[in-house]
């Protein structure tokens, strides 16, 4: 048994001049789920098809479940799930006909599609055509047949862009649901509340590069500060807002000022999200 399911090493591709993805390593575990966060361009997309086998990489090399993907490209597709955010589904079938005709080129025999599309919440509309679906009910099908072959990783890309909230907390409970199945995850993703409620890891892609990987609670304590926001009502009567850095010299006395000295009408604690922390190491955001 591999120790990990997937390993990049040294993974790059050029388009021309372009280096979309720069001599990155990493390692996902098994049953893991992994965050892969950067803006447009990062080379989030690059990546995916070179782990994937779609993209040779220029250099470097990935392995999945021990097997070299550009050697063994098809035994890897066998084992591996593949959901990417444009939907390309027959439109004139139906939901069911979908999941058949993907089982069949795959050669998936014991398949069972109705419970498939149960599982993704589509067993009400298996019978539909897909054109009359809507956006989120079409990438949870999307979903669904990356989930065809039971495959041992899943790649998904953007899964919940743009979706219902509905949609979108369905396929996060099934994400949840494979892993803990067993099933390792890669998920690229702009959404940063996503990626800390999901992922045992993220990874920030910046420029081609990895800038930071790890959980998000090592880089909240690394690199988040944390802070209580209070509203105290001033002079003339108006709320106004303070705020107070945790975990500093000062902060025991700036909270007892506070208190003593301010009417605090609210007061919570906040600490720095996932994107505050991406602004932070790579001196942009996503957007
Ligand atoms: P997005 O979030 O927009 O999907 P991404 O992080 O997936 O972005 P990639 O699609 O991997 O980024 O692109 C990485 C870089 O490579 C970008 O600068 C992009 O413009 C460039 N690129 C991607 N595909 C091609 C291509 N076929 N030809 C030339 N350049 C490309």
């Amino acid at each position: 048994m591999p120790n990990h399911a997937i390993t990049a090493e040294n993974l790059t591709y050029r388009y021309g001049d372009l280096l979309a993805v720069d001599h990155i390593n990493f390692d996902v575990a098994e049953g893991e789920i992994l965050g892969f966060l950067g803006p447009n361009g990062a080379g989030k997309t690059t990546t995916v098809k070179m782990l994937t086998g779609q993209m040779r990489p220029k250099e470097g090399k990935a392995t999945l479940l021990g097997m070299d993907v550009t050697t063994q490209t098809e035994k890897v597709q066998a084992q591996i799930g593949v959901c990417f955010e444009i939907a390309n589904l027959y439109e004139q079938m139906t939901g069911l006909e979908n999941l058949k005709l993907f089982a069949q080129l795959f050669s998936v025999k014991n398949f069972d599609a109705r419970a498939l599309l149960d599982r993704v919440g589509l067993g009400e509309r298996g019978k539909d055509r897909v054109e009359g679906y809507s956006k989120g009910m079409k990438q949870r099908l999307m979903v669904a047949r990356a989930l065809v072959n039971q495959p041992r990783i899943l790649f998904l890309d953007e899964p919940t862009e743009g979706l219902d909230p509905v949609s979108a907390e369905s396929i996060r409970n099934l994400i949840l649901d494979e892993a803990k199945r067993g099933v390792t995850i890669f998920l690229t993703t702009h959404d940063m509340l996503e990626a800390d409620k999901l992922c045992d890891r993220v990874a920030f892609i910046d420029r081609g590069k990895i800038a930071v990987l790890d959980t998000p609670h090592n880089l909240k304590q690394q690199y988040g500060k944390r802070r209580v926001k209070a509203q105290v009502t001033g002079h003339d009567g108006k709320l106004e807002n303070r705020e107070i850095r945790l975990d500093t010299d000062a902060t025991a006395t700036d909270l007892q000022k506070l208190f003593s000295a301010e009417k605090v009408i609210t007061i919570h604690s906040e600490e720095a999200s996932l994107e505050d922390i991406f602004i932070q190491i790579t001196g942009r955001g996503l957007a």
